[in-house]
């Protein structure tokens, strides 16, 4: 009679996440990343003793359509579905883990500040306020309403941050950050961009975490870091987020990293965020038809902060199509992208990472398709109207 090995505890939890789809995993001990406030599974599970990292790719084919600029509902609705699966996939291992008799939190994924508010009613407050805005601009306001946008109007003055910097520097708080995780868990490394590059895809991946107070024993980094120092991900940020030669270091679980030195999160913020579509290079845009005004880019030093504050006012306060994309963004932020209805909050970039393929012929080839995929103009093909589902 042959005695079979009991297959252990974590590799049943590989074993699982993989039969449900999961196309990386790996475990990270709570102690190796705790040291770090966004890192630290604590804040989700007191007395968390381990956390599991699971990866799964975008499709590369989707991505390179939207690159180019030849539709943009296919990676959308693949970058929905990733999310949701991910979701499914934690809540299986979580359950798994609670029948063995051990604590588990399955995390939110992305969007999951520590410092949103759940209830914020504030993306409701302004939704009035663009209804009223818009009704202004057709002359069919009453007095009553009238007198409604003017309170509204203070309410937004009074709303603006007293401090942008500290605002976009140190404001968001990831509930845990799942890249500090999944490098911590053997599955990739932090490129030149800051987004994690694992092996196989490159950077096309997208994570969630589960948090356990089962002692697991812990994988390995990986030694060599997948990042090639190629910068296509520099250059194909209209933002300006990051710097093409400057550096600066980080640690992650006692790893070391060089990556490109990162400015204000503003510049994200402003081009991600849809505000506007161009910063950096004209013969391109990204997905957003809005622009600066006539030979205005963003500022190249601090001021960054304060102006990309008002850019959102401004875009709140004229009401249009640009003020309702960006509620749907304080919504997802709110509600958290696997929780939003499917469709809802369409990227307009995302280059930094999408263009980060799984070889160097793939990563030079979509570099190509985004620089040769042509600009948004507002009424053009895509008018602005469909960024809003
Ligand atoms: S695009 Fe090149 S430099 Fe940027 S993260 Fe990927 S491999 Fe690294
Ligand atoms: S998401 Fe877009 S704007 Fe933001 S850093 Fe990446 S490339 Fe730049």
């Amino acid at each position: 009679m042959t005695l079979t090995k009991p297959i252990s505890l974590e590799d049943q939890i590989k074993q699982l996440a993989l039969e449900e789809g999961a196309v990386l995993v790996g475990i990270c001990s709570a102690d190796s990343i705790k040291e770090k406030e966004a890192s630290d599974p604590n804040y989700l599970l007191q007395g968390a003793q381990s956390v599991v990292s699971i990866g799964l790719n975008l499709d590369d084919e989707k991505i390179k359509i939207y690159l180019s600029k030849k539709e943009r509902d296919p990676f959308v609705e693949n970058q929905d579905d990733v999310y949701k699966k991910l979701k499914e996939i934690g809540e299986k291992i979580k359950l798994f883990l609670e029948e063995k008799g051990y604590k588990a939190v399955n995390c939110d994924l992305n969007f999951d500040y520590r410092n949103r508010k759940k209830n914020d009613k504030n993306p409701e407050l302004i939704e009035t306020y663009i209804k009223l805005i818009d009704k202004e601009k057709n002359n069919t306001i009453t007095d009553k309403e009238r007198a409604m946008v003017e309170r509204m109007q203070k309410m937004l003055d009074l709303a603006t941050p007293k401090n942008p910097k500290e605002q976009f520097q140190e404001g968001m708080v990831p509930e845990l950050s799942h890249k500090c995780i999944a490098v911590a868990a053997g599955l990739g490394r932090v490129g030149w961009s800051g987004n994690v590059v694992t092996e196989k895809y490159g950077a096309r991946v997208l994570f969630n975490s589960i948090v356990t107070d089962a002692k697991l024993t812990a994988d390995k980094q990986l030694e060599k870091n997948p990042c090639n120092n190629c910068k296509l991900c520099e250059k194909a940020c209209q933002s300006g987020l990051f710097s093409p030669d400057e550096t600066q270091n980080i640690t992650i679980a006692g790893v070391e990293e060089t990556i490109a030195k990162r400015y204000s999160k503003a510049y994200c913020a402003a081009v991600c965020g849809g505000m506007i579509g161009q910063n950096k290079f004209k013969e391109w845009s990204t997905w957003s038809p809005y622009r600066l005004k006539d030979g205005e880019s963003l500022p190249k030093d601090d001021s960054i902060n304060e102006y990309v504050m008002k850019l959102m006012l401004e875009c709140i306060k004229e009401g249009s199509v640009r003020a309702k994309h960006l509620l749907v963004q304080m919504k997802a932020i709110r509600d958290g992208l696997h929780n939003k209805p499917k469709g809802m909050y369409v990227p307009t970039c995302a280059s930094c990472q999408l263009v980060c393929g799984p070889t160097m012929k793939d990563k030079k080839e979509s570099y190509k398709l985004l620089k040769n995929g042509g600009c948004i103009e507002l009424g053009g093909k895509w008018d602005p109207e469909y960024c809003l589902k």
